[in-house]
């Protein structure tokens, strides 16, 4: 925040929030997304709003749906991506062009309750500059419930910085913020772990996820396991410090092999010969963890050669870009 601006001003009609609304095959949920918003949010705010809907290469109905709306009113505007370029993607691209006081990130499938954004706002109004919505309960599968609670469990163990858990990317964030996530150049993006990781002001709102209103996820196991990784690969140096601790207690175990080799061979030569199972064993294991290890290694300078190649973080398909 400026020196200029005061926190009352964040009420103001002349303040501007925008909401950015990741969209994937969600021609299903477009139609009950918008009236919610209008009736729940858009219609009580004091301040403006703009609302940008990033279509990311979805398969369906939804890019004419959005256009069509994007047509009909004012406050819409779409940016398309070229193809699939997944939802961290699709958040950043939206968060760019958002030109927003504030700007809050929600998902198309109304399990971010639109109402909640009103408390977010509220909070921002009282001067926090990320206010994120923290999950009290959610409506998902059994399996979902358990891989989430695993993944912030083991996150919180390793990340260098505090991530605040059970929240998801539905959040708000002042202008302050985007502006330096903007700088934030890294392309395997964890939203959530950045938005922790760049300061300001932070504050909760506790909400209870719904479920998903119609359609289907567009988060497959696949893109749920890749999400992990970037947590905590991006956000942790552990698992390269693992390596040299285990290579410790391989060393360890080692040195006791050869005490035991020496022990049996001058005090009881009678048993010393039975060795190959060992050996075979022993080189098995070594084996099993170098290649673990050299796994590690390898998701780190993938990563490495990620950022050096330097590429752009997605592409907007120009035709259908609006002039303004
Ligand atoms: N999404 C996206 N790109 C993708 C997958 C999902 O933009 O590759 C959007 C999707 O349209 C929705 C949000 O990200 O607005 C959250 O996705 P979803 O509800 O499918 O995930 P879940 O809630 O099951 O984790
Ligand atoms: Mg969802």
């Amino acid at each position: 925040m400026n020196g200029s601006e005061s926190f009352t001003d964040r009420a103001n009609p002349g303040a501007l929030i925008s909401f950015v609304v990741p969209i994937y095959n969600e021609e299903l949920t477009l139609p009950h997304l918008l009236p919610a918003l209008d009736a729940e949010v858009f219609s009580k705010l004091t301040q403006s709003h703009e609302l940008i809907l990033v279509n990311d290469g979805s398969r369906d109905g939804s890019l004419p749906a959005l256009l069509e709306l994007e047509r009909s009113r004012h406050d819409v505007r779409v940016v398309n991506l070229s193809r699939n370029f997944g939802h961290q993607i699709a958040v950043t691209a939206g968060m760019d062009a958002a030109r927003g006081d504030a700007v809050v990130i929600m998902d198309a499938d109304m399990q971010d309750p639109p109402r909640v954004c009103l408390e977010l706002i509220e909070e921002w109004v009282k001067g926090s500059d990320v206010v994120y919505a923290q999950r009290r309960t959610r409506q998902d599968t059994l399996f979902k419930k358990a891989t989430a609670a695993a993944f912030y469990k083991s996150l919180s163990h390793l990340a260098d910085i505090n991530i605040p858990e059970n929240t998801g990317d539905f959040r708000l964030m002042s202008r302050s913020v985007v502006d330096e996530l903007a700088r934030y150049g890294e392309h395997d993006r964890f939203l959530r772990g950045m938005a922790a990781h760049v300061g300001f002001t932070q504050k909760a709102v506790p909400f209870d996820r719904d479920e998903r209103i119609a359609g289907e996820t567009g988060y497959p196991l696949r893109k749920m396991l890749k999400l992990s990784a970037d947590g905590i690969l991006g956000f942790s140096k552990v698992p390269l410090q693992l390596i040299s601790r285990l290579g410790f207690f391989v060393a360890g175990v080692s040195l006791l092999g050869i005490i035991y080799a020496i022990v049996t061979k001058f005090f009881f030569p009678q048993i010393a010969v039975a060795g190959w199972a060992f050996t075979v064993v022993a080189i098995f294991f070594v084996g099993g963890i170098q290649l673990i290890m050299l796994g590690i290694l390898g998701s780190y300078i993938g990563r490495i050669f990620e950022e050096v190649k330097g590429r752009p973080l997605y592409s907007i398909d120009d035709s259908f870009r609006r002039r303004s």
